[in-house]
């Protein structure tokens, strides 16, 4: 029997005792916060201490929403001790879970690596928490005045499929801290997954601070409950992290929507930067997870004179270079074409069965066998192929030679589809740098490091899973799901 389906068939028991009184929890449930939840092992007794037998999971929104603001309301009581609490037990879990969780998630989704499943889960503790909401003080010969980060009440939080667990727990840290609760409908061929880690979270959550039913999420979800949670009334803001359709669904809505939509990000390499650096870094960020990051390096523009180095360079750093004939094959396996608009040139779709698979896999697909390790293969193409127009979450990047600097430019903006998600340059030369960043006016904008630098791995910064792009937070964290409030007290209120 698989890990999940074990999970679930002690849940169901679980909570079947927990009906008939005999105080017994599932997975996890009398584990200290920052334990695993033992999803491998048996359940163990609760000692009596969780009241509810949902744990977060819900079958229906409307119940899912009312449990979310139920669990808000009793947040509010307590204050922003609890919300540091909270932070600290997810982050706590996540990391302590995260080769059990890992592991399930690979296995429920089948796209992506296990190693780096894993590192997702334990950096949660680079997200910002209650740290960040600093309130502005102002004082005058008018009296005092504060401005004040407050909760909106409940956000519901979309995930993509692609990272189902590291961002719904990325989520609830900057959501939570923010004072909010959440409801979560998630990618449904990543939901048990999330499912399995928002029991054990609010498990934990309900024994250490005493609040049931903080996080809340659709066991089953569908169009339907996503359409149900969005126009509950006690949802005030959405968190959608996903592609296209999901982007635009939310800003139908009429609720307010923060998006962490689709990329697709091209690499600018220049004649003054160092090869053998920009090769590394484009394989560490491609192969990222079998390249299912909406950061990744999906696309490289190289200047013609030092192309070939920058290849050279690649293959000495592990990754694979496919021939044309093979290009072909993979390009014919990875994308299927459909009409175009008013009869234009046929539209490349990728083809799922691909996405996020071992970059052996692939190189199966193109007539060859490479090594199991393999992280990436790169082929040279030009700037109209598949691989370089659409978002392939797939360990293969397209290499194409440009001309000039300007050339290079012209043609990232084109591949980035003014999504303004990310781009990366490696080069020395600030001016080139500038023209980069001032033309494509990306979100994230990486010189000479992976695209991971970009949210402080290897970079300054701070980690989220959702970079709100089209409607411009940026990477998230708390203050994105805050209100500022201003109380002001007039006159004859300072002391000097
Ligand atoms: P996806 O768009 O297929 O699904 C994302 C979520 O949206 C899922 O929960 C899905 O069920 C839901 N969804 C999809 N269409 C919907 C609709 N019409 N109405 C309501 N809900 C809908 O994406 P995916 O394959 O899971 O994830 C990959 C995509 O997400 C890529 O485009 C990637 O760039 C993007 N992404 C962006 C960020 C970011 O921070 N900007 C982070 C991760 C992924």
């Amino acid at each position: 029997m698989s890990p999940i389906n074990e999970i679930l068939i002690r849940d169901v028991v679980a909570e079947v005792l927990n009906r008939l009184g005999q105080g017994t929890g599932s997975n996890g449930s009398a584990a200290p916060s920052a334990a695993p939840c033992d999803c491998e092992n048996k359940a163990k007794p609760s000692g009596g201490s969780i009241r509810s037998s949902r744990h977060g999971v819900f079958e229906d929104a409307n119940e899912a929403c009312a449990a979310a603001h139920a669990g808000f309301l009793e947040l509010k009581k307590k204050g922003v001790a609890a919300r540091a609490k909270v932070v600290e037990i997810i982050k706590a879990m996540a990391e302590a879970n995260a080769e059990a969780w890992g592991r399930i998630e690979l296995e429920e989704t089948k796209i992506g690596r296990l190693d780096h499943k894993i590192e997702k889960l334990k950096i949660i503790k680079l997200v910002p928490g209650v740290e960040w909401l600093h309130p502005d003080g102002r004082s005058g010969d008018h009296g005092i005045t504060l401005e004040e980060y407050t909760p909106f009440g409940v956000v519901a939080a979309i995930t993509p499929s692609t990272h189902s667990v590291p961002t719904l727990s990325g989520n609830i840290v900057n959501i939570i801290a923010a004072g909010n609760a959440v409801v979560f409908n998630p990618h449904p061929s990543a939901a048990k997954c999330a499912a399995l880690a928002v029991r054990a979270y609010n498990q934990a959550i309900e024994r250490e601070v005493g609040i049931e039913n903080l996080v809340t999420i659709i066991e089953r979800p569908t169009l339907d409950s996503f359409k149900a949670i969005c126009s509950h009334e006690a949802v005030r803001l959405l968190c959608v992290t996903g592609g296209p359709a999901v982007v635009k669904a939310a800003m139908q809505t009429g609720k307010r929507a923060i998006c962490a939509g689709p990329g697709n990000p091209p690499v600018l390499v220049d004649d003054t930067a160092c090869m053998k650096r920009a090769a590394k870094a484009i394989i560490q960020g491609a192969a990222y997870d079998n390249n299912l990051l909406c950061i990744g390096e999906k696309e490289v523009f190289v200047l013609d004179s030092v192309a070939d180095e920058l290849m050279v360079e690649m293959e000495k750093n592990g990754a694979v270079r496919l021939n044309a004939a093979q290009l072909d094959r993979l390009t014919k396996e990875a994308f299927t074409f459909k009409e175009g608009h008013g009869g234009g040139c046929p539209e490349p779709v990728v083809n799922k069965a691909l996405i996020g698979k071992d970059a052996a896999v692939l190189a199966k697909a193109a007539g060859i066998n490479v090594p199991d390790k393999t992280e990436l293969l790169f082929a040279e193409t030009d700037k109209t192929h598949p691989f370089v127009k659409e978002e392939q979450m797939m360990p293969f990047v397209p290499i194409v030679r440009v001309k000039s600097v300007e050339e290079g430019i012209e043609a990232s903006l084109v591949a980035e589809h003014n999504y303004k998600h990310t781009s990366i340059i490696h080069s020395h030369d600030v001016e080139h740098m500038t023209a980069m960043a001032r033309a494509l006016d990306t979100t994230l904008f990486i010189k000479n490091g992976p695209c991971m630098a970009g949210l402080g791995l290897g970079g300054e910064g701070y980690l989220s899973y959702s970079i709100a792009t089209p409607t411009g937070e940026g990477v998230t964290n708390p203050r994105t799901f805050a209100r500022v409030r201003r109380c002001v007290m007039v006159d004859n209120l300072r002391i000097y």
